[in-house]
């Protein structure tokens, strides 16, 4: 079959060939085999577009009202809702992930950008109350040129929660998504050029983190840098971007606690527990990585994950009945084969999974079985570091306070869930959790209107909610005398 081009570059609202970029394929994750063929930015690419960023900055949008920017994000919004279907099944390709998870997932993106949209001309400041003859009010303003660095496991919704409100602020944009799963992010590209976005409000410029990621990073012509990925990442991206002193917004890992005490509703629990150990193939940062488990309930549990890993479906991304797809990429498939041999040499029971699926169709692709392990203890590597693949670590506790000793024992600080049929216990017990979101009696449940970022090692920052503007915008002061008066301090 043909390869998919997308052979330019979207940049000052054209679509370009690469100037010192290149044209590379990219691994569609089920067969291991390229399925399409897309243009690299260079460094000149990258300059390009912080140019054209900058243009658009100073020119149309900043001085644009926010009613003006709120229509055309609208129809940016309404354009990306026809276009879904499509882009979920190149998202299915690009990243393995099952049209079954990308069909909900990008049919709902468009509800980002309209909530975005709706803030658009509602970036009020405050007035201070002073003194009679002062008068004190603050404004927001854009803080310039973004630089949008993205993942591979959900391409286009950590670029709808950068891209949204970056644009409602009044800032212009530079993505640049992840190497492994760039095809999206040039649809999105039409999309803003069919919306009538002005030229250079938003530039797309794939590339490799490393070469074309820190050159933007670097770039005295951005202003800031909202970047979902690894932590590693953002501490390079801190040192790089320290010369020009820019902001950052961070989206890292997790390894979240999902907490189910004896008196949950146990299927509910067991229901939550189970999709959000394997829903994008274990590929998110949100994952209730650690499941902790009240002793008298352990067994039970452990038994019923092992019951519906046999029921999970691990099949090819666009088959409607799959379940699970592979790992998106040939690294993470061999990151996550080395967590299940650490685990089991760390004395963890392998309860079921951990081995590549090789027969048949699934042959040349990156798949691998949904993995239980029981009798972890949290302080094993597969319950500190974050695997990122679809590897379940049950780990039993006690009473409550063991409870929360083990979820807050980590690095991470992104989400965490509790399962209680007692409420004074699961207020109790969420307000001790040192976690961005807690999900009580529920997992997983974001929305455009709910911020969401990390505490600790999880990130800086909050996206979504009206707290995502923040990062987007800086807060001016003016002082006015009403009295014009000032004292000569000199006079006597
Ligand atoms: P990654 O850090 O390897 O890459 C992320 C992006 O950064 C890519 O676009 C990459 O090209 C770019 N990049 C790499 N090196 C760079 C550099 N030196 N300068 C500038 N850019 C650079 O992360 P990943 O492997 O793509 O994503 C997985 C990670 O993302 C996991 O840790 C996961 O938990 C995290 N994640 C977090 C959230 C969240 O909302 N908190 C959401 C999704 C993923």
């Amino acid at each position: 079959m043909a390869l998919a081009e997308y052979g330019k570059l979207f940049i000052g609202g054209q679509w370009v060939a690469p100037l010192d970029g290149e044209i590379v394929e990219t691994i569609d994750p089920s067969t291991g085999k390229p399925w399409a063929r897309v243009a690299f930015g260079g460094i000149k690419d990258m300059d390009r577009a912080v140019a054209a960023a900058r243009e658009a900055f100073e020119g149309p949008w900043r001085r644009m009202p926010g009613y003006e920017r709120a229509v055309l994000l609208r129809r940016f919004a309404d354009l990306y809702e026809q276009r879904a279907a499509e882009m979920a099944v190149l998202e299915s390709r690009d990243t393995g992930r099952p049209i079954r998870e990308t069909r909900p997932d990008l049919g709902a993106h468009h509800r980002w950008y309209h909530w975005f949209a709706s803030l658009a001309d509602k970036l009020d400041g405050r007035t201070i109350p002073m003194e009679p003859a002062v008068h004190a009010y603050t404004e927001r303003r854009p803080v310039g040129v973004v630089g949008a660095i993205t993942p591979w496991n959900a391409p286009m919704l950590t670029t709808a929660w950068k891209v949204g409100p970056a644009l409602a602020a009044g800032c212009t944009v530079v993505l640049k998504p992840a190497e492994h799963t760039p095809v999206t992010a040039y649809e999105l590209a039409a999309i803003a050029e069919a919306a009538g976005l002005p030229p250079g409000v938003l530039n797309v410029v794939p590339g490799y983190g490393h070469t074309v990621g820190a050159h933007l990073v670097a770039h005295p012509g951005v202003d800031k840098i909202g970047f979902t990925g690894e932590g590693r990442t953002a501490q390079d991206i801190l040192r790089a971007g320290a010369a020009t002193l820019k902001r950052f917004s961070f989206e890292l890992g997790g390894k979240s606690p999902h907490i189910i005490f004896e008196d949950a509703d146990i299927e509910q629990a067991l229901n939550a527990a189970t999709s959000s150990a394997w829903v994008v193939c274990g590929q998110s940062c949100a994952l209730g990585s650690r499941v902790l488990v009240q002793r008298s309930i352990y067994d039970r549990v452990v038994e019923e994950f092992r019951r519906r890993a046999a029921r999970v479906r691990v099949g090819m991304p666009l088959d409607e009945t799959t379940h699970m797809g592979p790992q998106a990429h040939g690294e993470q498939l061999a990151k996550t084969l080395s967590y299940v041999a650490i685990g089991q040499a760390e004395g963890a029971e392998l309860v079921t999974g951990g081995k590549r699926i090789e027969t048949g169709e699934f042959g040349a692709g990156f798949f691998v079985q949904p993995t239980v392990f029981a009798g972890v203890d949290n302080r094993m590597r597969i319950a500190r570091e974050e695997i990122f693949g679809p590897v379940a670590a049950l780990i039993p506790f006690e009473d409550e306070d063991e409870a929360v000793a083990i979820a807050n024992d980590t690095r991470y600080g992104l989400t965490a869930g509790l399962w209680s049929r007692d409420s004074a216990r699961a207020h109790r017990v969420a307000a001790r959790i040192d976690a961005g979101m807690v999900w009580v009696n529920t997992y997983r449940y974001i929305r455009w209107s709910t911020p969401y970022g990390g505490m600790k090692a999880s990130g800086w920052g909050r996206e979504n909610g009206v707290e995502a503007l923040d990062s987007y915008l800086d807060t001016r002061t003016t002082i006015v005398s009403t009295s014009g008066q000032f004292p000569d301090i000199y006079a006597q």
